[in-house]
């Protein structure tokens, strides 16, 4: 007899699941519920079709129907939700009736959720961003047509992926945020230089507040902080909260969320039931806790396991450690790992190395810069995280940096990376390179590396301490220098040493942190103490001060 499979949910996870369990199993019998109309379509893709970077709404739409249905054997129900499951007598229930399963694999993903805003029930011009009935209702309406002016609610990434697309479509738009940041789980240097690019690009930003009340008569929005401004549509992209209720009241573990906890092999507590992609709770394969990764990389990969075993196979999706990129107008933005925040949230000891180089030859044209920080282990160096931006080769470097904490490689490995270099894509050495040789020589001893939050508690709290600002008085003058520094370009600090006191503390920095690293090695081979040198330099500094 052939073994009866149910999938519930017909976007990301579960059409994975679908095709997998028929290449698995060529007998099985393959039925996928999807409530809406529409499966397998690019959620990813939405942003860039309200800019009209995606030209027209089918390119959006990933599979056919037809060919689930076709070339894969699944028995398609569309616009029929699943509304409840007998997990003991195995059996889903639709308004048409009840399905007996063998397996069944939860595949709902996770809804979009509006906090509590005042009259929002009378107030028409508003829409979430997250499906795509959501923009059909946003293009329907003329949203991006007849708007002038667009209020994002969230400055998640997927906030301001929407953001600087409707800049593209030539949008004024104001983005709400609770947290005093964007993107609020970022170290805030980075989050900072990502703040600094939407302002640049008109983007007008509203911190630590939030969306008080609305007025369907005046179009209005009522911010918590008391400003008031009129808006012509309001776009909520806050969070996702999965949609397992129907599992987790019969007694299925989960997280606080709601998200399901499943094994490698993807089942869930519940016999017979797997889940996957924004539904499902996957390890944190840096701390081996379940973590909550609502991402398209893990339902694609996850939905394929889940759908493997359930057809017979015996495959297994080991977790995430949440890397993730975004494009933010002329920078990337990227993260692997663990980032300065989760690891002071989870009390994990870390030391850390942030470098600003080119990743290119200096001596090739139009250079950019890389801002690229790292976190690594104290006592081991293993990599445990980085964050990154720039103009150019982001992409490469988080895919690297992620590789390199996938295979647990310490810092000391970095350096010794055969990474391909020619003018076009990269310095001779890499950017990756260059973090590691900082991150060893930081742990050397002989001099302290310090990010810019920690230099300012310097020189707020340290007595006596002296400013050296090593780059040369051109730079200065340009580009401005922190209040109190003296001046003695690199080149000439040997011969002038004497200008400065062996007994009280230094912090040194330069432009990006190549040069205060050479003074550092000076000073400390010529007999002083209590070294710092200011990681990422002036460049950083001013991001954030
Ligand atoms: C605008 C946007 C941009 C994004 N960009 C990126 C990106 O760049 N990179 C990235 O990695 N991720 C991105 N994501 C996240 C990614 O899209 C999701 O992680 C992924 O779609 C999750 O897939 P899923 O199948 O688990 O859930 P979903 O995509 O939520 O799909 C769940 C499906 O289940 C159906 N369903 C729910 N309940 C029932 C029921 N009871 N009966 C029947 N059907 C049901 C729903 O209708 C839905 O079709 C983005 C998300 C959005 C919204």
């Amino acid at each position: 007899m052939s073994t009866k499979i149910i999938i519930i949910g017909g976007l990301s996870a579960g059409p994975s699941a679908a095709a997998k369990a028929r290449r698995t199993d060529e007998n099985a019998e393959i039925i996928l519920f999807e409530k809406t109309e529409h499966i397998s379509y690019a959620t990813c893709g939405i942003p860039y079709a309200m800019s009209g970077k995606i030209k027209t709404r089918d390119k959006l739409m990933v599979v056919q129907p037809e060919l689930l249905k076709k070339r894969f054997g699944v028995d398609l129900h569309l616009n029929e939700p699943v509304i409840d499951v007998d997990t003991n007598a195995q059996l889903v229930y639709t308004r048409n009736g009840s399905y007996s399963y063998d397996k069944l694999i939860v595949a709902t993903g996770g809804s979009a959720f509006l906090p509590p805003i005042e009259n929002v029930q009378n107030f028409e011009n508003w829409a979430f961003a997250k499906t795509i009935e959501d923009f059909d209702k946003i293009m329907k309406r003329g949203v991006i047509e007849n708007s002038e002016h667009i209020t994002i609610v969230g400055a998640g990434l997927i906030g301001l992926e929407t953001a600087e697309n409707l800049v593209h479509a030539g949008k004024k738009v104001t983005v709400i945020e609770l947290s005093t940041q964007v993107l609020a789980n970022w170290n805030m240097k980075f989050a900072q230089m990502a703040a600094n690019e939407l302002l640049k690009n008109g983007i007008d930003l509203k911190l630590g507040t939030s969306v008080k009340a609305v007025d369907p008569a005046t179009q209005e929005i009522l911010l918590s902080n008391g400003e008031k401004f009129f808006t012509d549509f309001m776009m909520v992209s806050i969070s996702v909260k999965p949609n397992t209720e129907m599992f987790v009241s019969k007694g299925a573990n989960s997280l606080p969320n709601g998200a399901l906890i499943v094994n490698e092999r993807m089942e869930t507590s519940l016999p017979n039931i797997y889940a996957a992609g924004d539904c499902a709770s996957i390890p944190n394969m840096l701390t081996g806790n379940y973590g909550w990764f609502p991402m398209g990389t893990h339902s694609n990969k996850a939905g394929r396991v889940a759908g493997a075993n359930a057809a017979g196979a015996n495959e297994t999706f080991m977790g995430g450690y949440g890397t993730a990129i975004m494009k933010l107008f002329d920078y990337t933005i990227a993260r692997t790992g663990l980032g300065s925040k989760d690891l002071d949230r989870k009390n994990i000891p870390y030391k850390s190395s942030m470098i600003i180089t080119g990743t290119t030859p200096g001596f090739y044209p139009d250079p950019k810069d890389i801002f690229l920080e790292i976190y690594y282990d104290p006592e081991k160096g293993t990599v445990l995280g980085a964050e990154m931006i720039g103009e150019s080769g982001v992409d490469k470097r988080v895919d690297v940096l992620s590789t390199a904490i996938y295979a647990k490689l310490t810092i000391h490995d970095l350096p010794r990376l055969d990474l391909a270099y020619a003018p076009p894509y990269s310095p001779a050495k890499d950017p990756v390179v260059v973090v590691g040789y900082v991150a060893e020589n930081g742990n050397k001893g002989n001099y302290e590396e310090v990010n810019v939050t920690a230099a300012k508690t310097l020189i707020n709290e340290t007595k006596d301490l002296t400013i050296l600002d090593v780059r040369n008085p051109g730079e200065l003058h340009n580009n401005g220098s922190i209040e109190r520094a003296t001046n003695i370009p690199l080149d000439d600090l040997r011969n002038r040493l004497d200008e400065l006191s062996k007994d009280k503390p230094i912090l040194v920095y330069c432009a990006k942190g190549l040069r205060g690293y050479l003074s550092s090695l000076i000073l400390a081979q010529n007999g002083f103490k209590n070294i710092y040198n200011l990681a990422g330099g002036f460049n950083a500094w001013k991001n954030m001060y």
